[in-house]
């Protein structure tokens, strides 16, 4: 038997919450991992609350990302006592995910755990931060350096947004973070942004085009958000397009793309290459600093991950949340 959260839709109405499983129950695939630690990222809480078209098929275990030891493997690649992470592949969304005490899935969806992170760190990073350092290298490969101008991080008290903050500070760029929470202004400070915008000069409809401000950009809020980022990118820059936490929809003009060249690169983390993942998570063993990794988390323990999803989406939580399960 092993606990998990777990996620039903049946005639008495949805509900999620702690049960208690078979293991013969877990689906099919080549390698069994006890889970160390798992967290919530923005998807995982929509999926819990119900109020995002995140959850495929009932019942369901949430939690698109998970930590631990393998104890059973049937692959090539992995034997009991390794140490793994695994990030999307729909985990969570149409196959049972890492909010639960085991999790059977198919090796070519798991990586080594980098030497330089517990497993709780590789947590704190999570999709949310993985998927900032995928923003960053599209940055990068676009050319864009320390001397290119501001970069503009949106969402910035998030989980994408906290440790792209980090991670661009300490790669030596000019970071402005963008907040609707003023009060978290000394956190990202200490995380390295050089200023605090209010996201509010964002979330209105925007003009085709504003004055060119930022070199690059990684937002993770979509809607008039990102369509007021594009506008005010300048010239050549490059917008890193990773969330819909304000909306799903772009209500942009064609403007900055054919008059300013500005390039938007989508970021997506769920089905991307292994060799990108394993890029990904060397370049955050080599750049995040953990000192600052600890001041963007919390941890919470498996039986609290149903409430905290509600404070996740009402913008109660900052950072990165780990959900520690053994
Ligand atoms: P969080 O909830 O931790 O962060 C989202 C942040 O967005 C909030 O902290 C808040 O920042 C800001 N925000 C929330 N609501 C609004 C709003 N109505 N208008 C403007 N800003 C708002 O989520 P994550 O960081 O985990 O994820 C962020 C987004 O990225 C989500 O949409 C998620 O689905 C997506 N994502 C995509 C991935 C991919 O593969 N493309 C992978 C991981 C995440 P503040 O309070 O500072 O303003």
């Amino acid at each position: 038997m092993f606990e998990a959260i777990l996620i039903e839709n049946g005639p008495e109405g949805r509900r999620a919450g702690l049960t208690r499983l078979e293991e013969d129950a877990l689906p099919p695939g080549d390698v069994t991992v006890a889970v160390s630690h798992s967290t919530l990222n923005y998807k995982d809480a929509l999926a819990i609350t119900g109020r995002g078209p995140v959850v495929r098929s009932y019942p369901m275990i949430p939690g698109i990302d998970f930590a631990g030891t393998v104890v059973d493997s049937a692959s090539e690649a992995f034997r009991p006592g390794d140490r793994v992470v695994l990030n999307g592949w729909g985990l969570g969304e149409s196959r049972w995910g890492g909010l639960g005490e085991k999790a059977r899935v198919q090796g070519e969806w798991l990586v080594p755990l980098p030497a330089a992170f517990t497993p709780a760190q590789a947590m704190a990073i999570g999709t949310a931060g993985y998927t900032a350092m995928l923003a960053v290298l599209a940055i990068e490969r676009h050319g864009v350096e320390p001397t290119s101008g501001d970069i503009l991080v949106t969402g910035a008290s998030g989980g994408v947004g906290s440790i792209a903050v980090a991670l661009l500070s300490t790669l030596g760029f000019r970071v402005v973070a963008s907040t609707g929470r003023p009060q978290e202004a000394d956190f990202l400070t200490r995380l390295g942004a050089a200023e605090i915008v209010d996201r509010a000069q964002f979330s209105a409809p925007s003009k085709p085009l504003g004055s060119q401000r930022w070199a690059a950009a990684i937002d993770s809020v979509g809607s008039h958000t990102l369509a007021n980022v594009c506008a005010t990118m300048c010239y050549r820059g490059i917008v890193a397009a990773c969330g819909l936490a304000q909306g799903m929809d772009f209500p942009a003009t064609v403007a900055p793309f054919i008059l300013r060249g500005v390039t938007l690169a989508g970021i997506d983390s769920v089905y991307r290459p292994q060799a990108d993942r394993i890029e990904a998570w060397s370049r955050l063993a080599r750049d995040l600093d953990p000192a600052k990794l600890a001041l963007i988390t919390r941890e919470i323990a498996l039986a609290e991950a149903v409430a905290a999803a509600d404070d996740l989406l009402a913008g109660r939580l900052r950072g990165r949340c780990v959900v520690r399960i053994a």
